[in-house]
C-alpha cells in the first residue's frame, strides 16, 4: 500500500497545474487501474449524511456507514449538515481508506445558501438572465465557505401544470426560457469549468419527464410521445449538458412505461451516446430501488443491474448498488466495463473539481470569513424586486400616492417572515426574511401603518415532510382586520400560499386561495375598495374572483430574504415593476395543465379564448397568459419589419419592431419573440418563444428592437427523427406578453 500512496501523491502533485482534459483522463485511468471492483462500486454510493457525525458513531447502521467511509467505499455523501460533520466525514476516507479519492458533498442549494433568493418560478420571472447566473454564484460562494461542493440545482423539469407543488423550483411552462435560465445557473454555480475553489458542481434535473406528472400528483406517470419528449422536455437538458454541467440527477417517474432511472434510452442513447456528454448522473433519493413498486424490478439487486446498464452512475441513499453490484459483476450478469465507465465519469468530476489537490479546500476558514453577506442583501433585494410581476394596476392605485396617508396591512402573510423563505431553503433558515409589514416601514412613507392578521393560514407543525393544515375555521380575528381596513385610505393584503404548501409532494387538487383567505379578502372588500393584493406564492394561483373584484395585483413569490423590502420597493415605486409571467395563470383549476405553446386543434379559431377546444362553462383562456406583466408606464410596439421575406438556408434574415415608453416613467420592456412553423412533417404548437430582450427606456424614448431569424431557430425534432428546420411558410410574432402580439411572415427555402 505505501506504493499505492506513493502514486497517489504524484497524482495530486501534477494536478496543481491547470489540468488539460488530456491529463485529467490520464489520471482518471491511472487510479481506476488500481481500484478493487469493491472499492469501485463504493465511488457508486451516496449516503445521506444527515446522523450525527460529529459524535460517537452509536446507532449500529451509522457505525456500518463510518466504517464503509473509512475503507473508502462511499463516493459522496448528501445533507452533511456542518463544517465539522464535513470535515469528519473527509477524514474518515482521506485518512483511512486505501485509494484516498475525495467525497463530494451534495446538497439542495436550490435558490440561495444563506441568502436566500427568490425561489425559481419567481426569479425567472425576472427574465434576467444574468441575476439568474448572478444567486448562483452567491449561492455557490456561501455554501462552499460551509463544506458543499456540489448542489442539485437546476431543477429544468418543464411544468405546464399548477397543481404540481414542484412547479416551483423550476422555470416554468416554457422550453426556451428554461433552457437559457438553466445555462446561466450552471455558469453562475460552475464559473468557467468549476476549477475555481468557489464554485461548486451543479446538477440538471430530473432527467426526464418528471414535470409532466399526470394530473399535476407528484411522483405520478408521465405519458408523452416522442414529439413531445423532443422538442419540449430535453431541450433545455441538451442546453444544460453543452454548458458543460458537471452531473445529471434522473427521475422518479415513468415515462412511456419505463422507469427513467431504469432508462437506457435517455440515459445511454441521448445522454451519454447522442449528446457525448462526459458527467456522471446520479439517481434522484432512492429511486433505483423505486423501481420495485413500479413493477420494474424483482428486487434491489435485480434494480441495481437495470439502472447500471440504463447508465445511472450514482445511487443516492438508495442502498441497491452497495446490496447488489459486487455480486453481479462476479455473476457475469453485468461487464465490469459498464462500473467502470460509472466510476470513470465519478472520477472525472471529482478531478476537475480539484478535490484531489485539496480535498479540504472548501473548509477554508478564511473562505468562510471573506463572504460578504451584506452585498449579498443587496443583490438579493435587487433580484427580488425584477422579479416581481404587476398583474393588475386599476385606479392609479400603485405606486402608492404621497395623498395616502393611512394604509392597512392586512393577511395572514402579511408579517411573515418564514413564507417568503419557501421550500427547498437551506437547512435552519426560518423567519429569516423581511416581511411585507416590515418593508413598508422601512420603506419611510409618509403614512400611518397598521396591521391586522385576519386570519391564519397554515397551522401546527410545518415541515419539508409533513403536510400542511389549513385553518377552515377560526374567524376570531376577521373583525379586527376589517375595522382596520375601515379606517385606512388603502389596504395591502398579503396573501397566498404557505411556504410549505408548494414544493416535493405537494400537489394540490385546488390551486385558490386556502383557507379562510378569500373570506377574509371579500370582508375587507365590503368596507375599503382601495384593495392592492400581493400575492405570495409558490405556483400560478386560480385568483379569477381577486381578478375581477380587486384594482391592483401583484405577485410576488416567495421572494426570499429581502422579499418584504423587494416589495415595498414595487409598491412606492422606488422601483418600476418590470417582471413577465413564467407560466399561465389559468381561470379554473380544471384548465390545468395549461399552457401558451399548446397545438392546434382540427376546430382551430383566432380567437382562442372563444371556439377553440373549449370548456363551456368557463371563458376560455388564461386568466393572465405567459410572458404577461405591466408596468408604471406603457410600451407601444410600432410595425414590425423584415429585412427580407424569404430566409436562405445558411442565412439569417432581421427582424425589427420600434419599442416606445409612452409614458412618463422610466421603464423596462421584455420584448418577446415567438414563431409558429405553419405546415411541418410533425404538428408544431401555435406559437413558440425562440428569443426575448430586455429593453430599458427613458420617458419617451424609443429603440428600435432587432432579432436575428435563422434556421437554428426553425429546427426541430421532425417525422425523421432529426432536428431540422423544413421548408416553408413561417409566422414570427413580437410582443409584451404570448397573447398580444404583432405577426408577420416569411418563407424559409434550402
Ligand atoms: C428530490 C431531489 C433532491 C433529492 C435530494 C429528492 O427527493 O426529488 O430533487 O435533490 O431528494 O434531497
Amino acid at each position: 500500500s505505501s506504493f499505492l500512496l506513493g502514486t497517489m501523491g504524484a497524482i495530486s502533485q501534477n494536478s496543481g497545474i491547470k489540468s488539460s482534459v488530456q491529463n485529467v483522463e490520464t489520471k482518471v485511468d491511472s487510479v481506476l487501474n488500481l481500484m478493487t471492483l469493491e472499492e469501485k462500486v463504493g465511488q457508486m454510493v451516496q449516503y445521506n449524511g444527515s446522523w450525527d457525525l460529529t459524535g460517537p458513531a452509536s446507532e449500529v447502521g451509522n457505525k456500518e456507514k463510518e466504517d464503509r467511509l473509512k475503507k473508502g467505499l462511499v463516493g459522496s455523501m448528501l445533507n452533511v449538515l456542518s463544517i465539522e460533520a464535513t470535515e469528519k466525514a473527509q477524514r474518515l476516507n482521506m485518512e483511512n481508506s486505501r485509494m484516498k479519492i475525495p467525497l463530494m458533498f451534495g446538497y439542495d442549494v436550490i435558490h440561495g445558501y444563506k441568502t436566500i433568493f427568490p425561489v425559481p418560478l419567481g426569479e425567472t420571472a425576472s427574465w434576467d438572465l444574468e441575476a439568474a447566473k448572478e444567486s448562483a454564484r452567491i449561492a455557490a460562494l456561501e455554501s462552499v465557505a460551509e463544506g458543499v461542493n456540489w448542489t442539485f440545482s437546476p431543477m429544468i423539469d418543464i411544468s405546464r401544470d399548477a397543481r404540481w407543488g414542484r412547479i416551483m423550483e423550476g422555470s416554468g411552462e416554457d422550453t426556451y426560457l428554461t433552457s437559457k435560465i438553466a445555462v446561466a445557473k450552471i455558469k453562475g454555480y460552475q464559473g468557467e469549468d468549476l476549477s475555481d475553489a468557489k464554485t461548486i458542481a451543479a446538477t440538471a434535473k430530473h432527467f426526464a419527464g418528471y414535470g409532466l406528472a399526470e394530473a399535476g400528483r407528484d411522483y405520478n406517470a408521465v405519458h408523452i410521445g416522442k414529439n413531445e419528449l423532443h422538442n419540449a422536455v430535453l431541450p433545455p437538458f441538451k442546453a444544460a449538458a453543452d454548458a458543460g454541467v458537471a452531473t445529471f440527477m434522473n427521475s422518479f417517474n415513468t415515462i412511456d412505461g419505463i422507469p427513467a432511472t431504469g432508462s437506457e434510452r435517455l440515459q445511454r442513447e441521448i445522454l451519454k451516446g447522442a449528446w457525448d456528454w462526459q458527467g456522471f448522473v446520479v439517481s434522484d433519493w432512492g429511486s433505483i430501488s423505486e423501481m420495485i413498486p413500479h413493477g420494474f424490478a424483482r428486487d434491489k439487486v435485480h434494480a441495481a443491474e437495470i439502472a447500471a446498464k440504463a447508465g445511472s452512475d450514482m445511487d443516492m441513499e438508495g442502498g441497491a448498488y452497495e446490496a447488489g453490484l459486487e455480486q453481479l459483476v462476479e455473476e457475469g450478469k453485468i461487464d465490469e466495463s459498464i462500473i467502470d465507465e460509472a466510476v470513470r465519469r465519478i472520477l472525472r468530476v471529482k478531478f476537475k473539481m480539484g478535490l484531489f489537490d485539496d480535498p479540504y479546500r472548501y473548509m477554508d476558514a478564511e473562505l468562510a470569513a471573506s463572504v460578504p453577506f451584506e452585498d449579498h442583501k443587496n443583490t438579493a433585494r435587487d433580484i427580488a424586486k425584477k422579479s416581481i410581476v404587476l398583474l393588475k394596476n386599476e385606479n392609479d392605485l400603485l405606486p402608492i400616492k404621497s395623498s395616502v396617508k393611512k394604509i392597512a396591512v392586512i393577511g395572514p402573510l402579511a408579517d411573515d417572515k418564514d413564507t417568503p423563505i419557501g421550500n427547498w431553503r437551506a437547512q435552519g433558515e426560518t423567519n429569516s426574511a423581511v416581511s411585507v409589514l416590515e418593508g413598508l416601514k422601512n420603506a419611510d412613507l409618509d403614512a400611518e401603518i397598521t396591521y391586522s392578521k385576519g386570519v391564519t393560514l397554515g397551522e401546527g407543525e410545518r415541515s419539508f415532510l409533513m403536510p400542511l393544515k389549513i385553518n377552515e375555521t377560526d374567524r376570531s380575528g376577521i373583525p379586527d382586520a376589517v375595522a382596520k381596513a375601515k379606517e385606512a385610505d388603502l389596504v395591502v393584503m398579503a396573501l397566498g400560499e404557505d411556504a410549505f404548501q408548494s414544493g416535493e409532494g405537494r400537489s394540490q387538487a385546488n390551486i385558490g386561495l386556502a383557507g379562510l383567505q378569500l373570506e377574509l379578502l371579500k370582508e375587507i372588500r365590503e368596507v375599503n375598495k382601495n384593495i392592492v393584493l400581493v400575492l405570495i406564492n409558490g405556483r400560478p394561483l386560480e385568483i379569477t374572483w381577486s381578478s375581477e373584484n380587486i384594482p391592483a395585483i401583484v405577485e410576488a413569490w416567495q421572494l426570499g430574504s429581502e422579499s418584504g423590502n423587494a416589495i415595498a420597493d414595487v409598491l412606492t415605486g422606488k422601483y418600476n415593476p418590470s417582471g413577465k409571467l413564467p407560466v399561465s395563470f389559468p381561470r379554473a383549476v380544471g384548465q390545468e395543465p395549461l399552457y401558451y405553446n399548446r397545438m392546434n386543434t382540427g376546430r382551430p379559431s383566432n380567437d382562442l379564448h372563444v371556439t377553440y377546444s373549449h370548456y363551456t362553462d368557463i371563458e376560455n383562456g388564461p386568466l393572465f397568459p405567459f410572458g404577461f406583466g405591466l408596468s408604471y408606464t406603457t410600451f407601444d410596439y410600432g410595425d414590425v419589419e423584415l429585412s427580407s421575406k424569404e430566409l436562405q438556408a445558411g442565412e439569417g434574415i432581421t427582424l425589427s419592431v420600434p419599442l416606445t415608453n409612452s409614458g412618463d416613467i422610466k421603464g423596462k420592456e421584455v420584448v418577446q419573440l415567438y414563431i409558429h412553423d405553419l405546415v411541418a412533417s410533425v404538428a408544431r404548437p401555435i406559437k413558440e418563444l425562440k428569443g426575448f430582450e430586455l429593453v430599458e427606456l427613458a420617458p419617451g424614448e424609443t429603440k428600435n428592437v432587432e432579432f436575428t431569424i435563422d434556421e437554428k431557430m426553425l429546427e426541430f425534432f421532425n417525422a425523421s427523427d432529426k432536428w431540422e428546420a423544413e421548408e416553408g411558410e413561417f409566422e414570427l410574432m413580437v410582443g409584451g406578453n404570448s397573447e398580444d402580439l404583432k405577426t408577420i411572415k416569411f418563407n424559409y427555402v434550402k
